[in-house]
């Protein structure tokens, strides 16, 4: 049996690469990714424990995707028959830490592929579209998110990851965050929703 992966596609969205500070990638430039293990999910309705390791720990509200076939697409309308479904999810980073390690010039693994920081909801079988969604955090909308704003649109991030590798049944992918990314307090509740996927909940522990 194939473990499953979590990849996860960093500056998706030009509003998110402006508010982190970051300049915008040449059109040409592969997509950011990094990794995180299995173990870091957790699925939906589950209470999730607080990281000891850093300080200023954000939401990021994402869409994502479940990979259904072995291979690599080549293009945009190979890519989309590989596709099992969608949902939502948070990717918790430390945000403090993520700074030392940039500025550093380390992997990001500290801030980003901990225990629990892979939030997400059940896969929707549901055909590829445009996704609206948002983010609410206790009773507050704080991101907005519309799959036609993403850099890089979900099929050429398939194309982009089979580069490197060949995609596997049960892989996930957490496309990227639009902006309004924030901390989060002990007791928070995360709401990932959206029309077509449903909504998904998640509660830090106290
Ligand atoms: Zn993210």
């Amino acid at each position: 049996m194939n473990p499953m992966r979590i990849f996860c596609i960093g500056q998706n969205y030009a509003a998110h690469v402006r508010e982190m500070g970051a300049p915008l990638a040449a059109e040409e430039e592969p997509p950011v990714v990094f990794m995180k293990p299995s173990t870091s999910l957790v699925p939906a309705g589950q209470d999730v424990p607080w990281p000891r390791h850093g300080q200023e720990l954000h939401f990021e509200t994402e869409l994502v995707v479940g990979i259904g076939q072995s291979g690599r697409p080549t293009t945009a309308e190979e890519a989309v028959a590989f596709i099992d479904g969608f949902t939502l999810g948070f990717d918790l980073t430390l945000r403090d830490l993520q700074r030392q390690l940039k500025a550093a010039g380390h992997p990001w693994e500290r801030a980003k592929a901990f225990d629990h920081s892979a939030l997400c909801g059940d896969l929707v079988r549901v055909p590829l579209q445009r996704f609206q969604f948002t983010g609410r955090i206790a009773d507050t909308v704080r991101q907005t998110g519309d799959t036609d704003d993403m850099i890089f649109s979900i099929p050429r991030l398939l194309v982009e990851l089979g580069r490197v590798w060949q995609l596997q049944p049960g892989d996930l992918i957490f496309t990227g965050t639009p902006a309004g990314v924030g901390p989060l307090s002990p007791g928070d509740t995360l709401t990932a929703e959206s029309p077509t996927l449903g909504r998904f909940v998640w509660r830090m522990e106290s």
